[in-house]
């Protein structure tokens, strides 16, 4: 029996509210909160003596390179997460592809590496992506929610024809490390109002706790071997009570037995369990 965690955090600072055309001075103070709570989370980590990923925009490197060293500093991994923050499905093939490229260099100036690991901005891939996050070198995505605690191999050429079934595209080699919206901290802690809708957010921490434990329990109940991936944003996350409650998450997941990984190592542990024929 092999339970494990992955702790994630999306370094985006203003990046995701310049890519919805927020720019006002106080949708850029939201970001830059970022900025503040970045040490707070390394601190927290460094206590538990836990490696997360952070994924990182490049423009949000290029922004804050003092930040971003001290992430890479603190012995965490460096994953890719666009050069801006806008979604790949809105991008141009070749935008995407300039973009992965792009980030990567200041990925490698910041870590001495390329990243091993790919999120896209808010979720939301292109037809394109697999494609050429295999063609640069990435080992993993976690962009995806096709399963819960159990990494699987990400397709390519899916076809979805008007009111037909669905046709799946091959396997490739990467793998996908699934995420989900309900293991996010964005849509429950943070209040977002645009043209066309309100996201209320802004719920007790402690329910959102009981939940992201449960998910461990439940992968406890069922699986021999599992990963769960918790996605934490530093301007939301880096609030005093929301805080409280992921270092409440830590002990929470330590007592039931948690082992925690980068997303990294985890992609390598799926791999090998692949070639042992055991997943
Ligand atoms: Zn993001």
């Amino acid at each position: 029996m092999r339970h494990l965690v992955s702790l994630s955090f999306d370094f985006d600072a203003m990046s995701g509210f310049v890519s919805r055309g927020l720019e006002t001075p106080t949708a850029i103070s939201r970001g830059e909160f970022g900025a503040v709570a970045v040490p707070r989370v390394l601190g927290l980590l460094e206590r538990y003596g836990i490696a997360a990923s952070w994924f990182i925009p490049g423009t949000v490197i290029g922004t804050y390179p003092k930040v971003a060293e001290a992430i890479a500093a603190g012995g965490h991994e460096i994953g890719h997460h666009g050069w801006t923050h806008t979604p790949p499905a809105q991008l141009s093939r070749e935008q995407e592809a300039e973009g992965l490229a792009r980030g990567n260099e200041a990925i490698e100036r910041l870590s001495g590496q390329k990243a091993r690991g790919y999120r896209s901005p808010s979720w939301d891939l292109s037809p394109h992506t697999v494609e050429l996050l295999l063609e640069q070198g990435f080992v993993y995505d976690s962009s995806m929610m096709g399963d819960d605690h159990t990494p699987y191999r990400a397709r390519q050429g899916d076809v979805v024809p008007d009111g037909e079934p669905m046709g799946f595209g091959a396997e490739t080699t990467l793998i996908e490390m699934p995420i989900s919206w309900s293991l996010d901290d964005h849509p429950h802690f943070e209040f977002f109002r645009t043209a066309e809708a309100v996201m209320p957010g802004l719920r007790p921490a402690g329910g959102v706790l009981e939940n992201w434990v449960d998910d461990f329990v439940y992968m406890q109940r069922i699986a021999q071997w599992g990963l769960l991936t918790y996605t934490c944003h530093p301007y939301v996350i880096g609030r005093g009570h929301r805080m409280m409650m992921l270092e409440r998450l830590i002990e929470a997941l330590l007592e039931k037995g948690a082992g925690f990984v980068t997303l990294e190592q985890g992609a390598a542990e799926y791999r090998q369990r692949l070639e042992r024929g055991e997943a």
